[in-house]
């Protein structure tokens, strides 16, 4: 971190803000210009925040010149981190295909449609057992026992399953009987929530919050990473200007979060798009821009879904996209 001193800074305020600095257990280089001072920062600069520097008297200016966020940064982990899911790697150059059901509705409903999606390819089934839904009168999701349902269709089909959490107080039941745990979007600043997954060593989905930079989402994975290096990115459209969409796909946060962090990074182009039509060459652009894997709702009867019907797949709409993403894969060296 660079401060800039007003060229009418006296030596006291200075001398005051490096002894300040120092306190905190900073370096502190002085720089004493024609015009004016600069202090070069170094040491744990992400614990500071610039703004409190900016009500110091005789400070001009903060410049940050390293990233706020620590333990996702590619800079002091260079390797990819590979997460194992309950047996199936997240992060390799093997894509991870999660799938399922927006909501797990009934024994039927989640098994059929995971039978159908394991037959196509997919390898960890998704499905919300509790729902944030925007409207309270809106269905909520079966909760606990939209989990058995989930560890039904585990043991019948094998495949992992990922279900989302809503609060700190269900993570020692989650912890137990889920293999990943979704971070939904309306919680990825649930500090709370992601400090206490963060004593868990099970993968966490976290997805990028609705408004969410890219730093604030890299900075949040910080509080999981904190005890927990299992965490898995899953950037879900991001709200703009744009209606036409549910959301507006950001695919240009793929690049950047690769080049940024260490951490693998999935697309779910299912609440990105909110529509069942654009989600085929929403995921094979994903693909093609970088992500180690997709998100997608299928379900058995998308017209009678009791949430987020017109965004989902049916299982032989997913078949083909499938078919055409493995089709797709070598080209940007990846398997499926
Ligand atoms: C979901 O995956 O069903 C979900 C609610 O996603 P998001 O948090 O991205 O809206
Ligand atoms: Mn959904």
């Amino acid at each position: 971190m660079i401060i800039i001193m007003k060229p009418q800074a006296t030596e006291e305020q200075i001398g005051s803000l490096c002894q300040d600095l120092s306190r905190q257990g900073m370096q502190v280089q002085r720089n004493a210009g024609v015009d004016c001072t600069v202090l070069g920062v170094l040491g744990d600069v992400a614990k500071l925040d610039p703004h409190d520097f900016l009500i110091q008297p005789g400070v001009e200016r903060v410049m940050p010149v390293s990233e706020p966020f620590k333990k996702a940064n590619r800079k002091f982990h260079p390797t990819d981190s590979v997460i194992d899911c309950g047996g199936v790697k997240v992060g390799g150059r093997k894509l991870a295909l999660f799938a399922g059901p927006c909501s797990v509705e009934n024994v039927e409903q989640i098994t059929d449609t995971a039978l159908k999606v394991r037959a196509s390819g997919a390898n960890i089934l998704r499905g919300g057992a509790y729902k944030p839904r925007t409207s309270p009168y809106a269905f909520q999701g079966l909760k606990l026992e939209g989990l058995a349902l989930l560890e039904q269709a585990k043991a019948i089909t094998g495949m992992p399953i990922c279900t989302e959490i809503m609060s700190p107080k269900l993570v020692e039941e989650f912890d137990r009987r889920v293999d990943v745990i979704q971070v939904g979007a309306r919680n990825m600043q649930n500090f709370d929530l992601l400090t206490e997954l963060g004593q868990t060593r099970k993968p966490i989905l976290l997805k990028r919050g609705l408004s969410a930079t890219i730093s604030e989402w890299l900075m949040s994975a910080g509080y999981i990473l904190a005890g927990n290096p299992n965490v898995i990115l899953c950037e879900r459209g991001i709200r703009t200007f744009e209606t036409y969409t549910r959301n507006t796909l950001d695919l240009s946060a793929v690049q950047a979060v690769k080049r940024l962090s260490h951490l693998p990074v999935i697309v779910d182009p299912s609440h990105a798009t909110g529509l069942n039509w654009m989600v085929e060459r929403m995921s094979l652009a994903a693909i093609a821009a970088g992500a180690d894997g997709l998100i997608i709702e299928v379900h058995n009867n998308p017209p009678k879904a009791l949430c987020d019907g017109a965004q989902s797949l049916t299982p032989d709409q997913y078949a083909q996209l499938v078919g055409k993403i493995s089709a797709l894969a070598p080209i940007v060296e990846r398997t499926l």
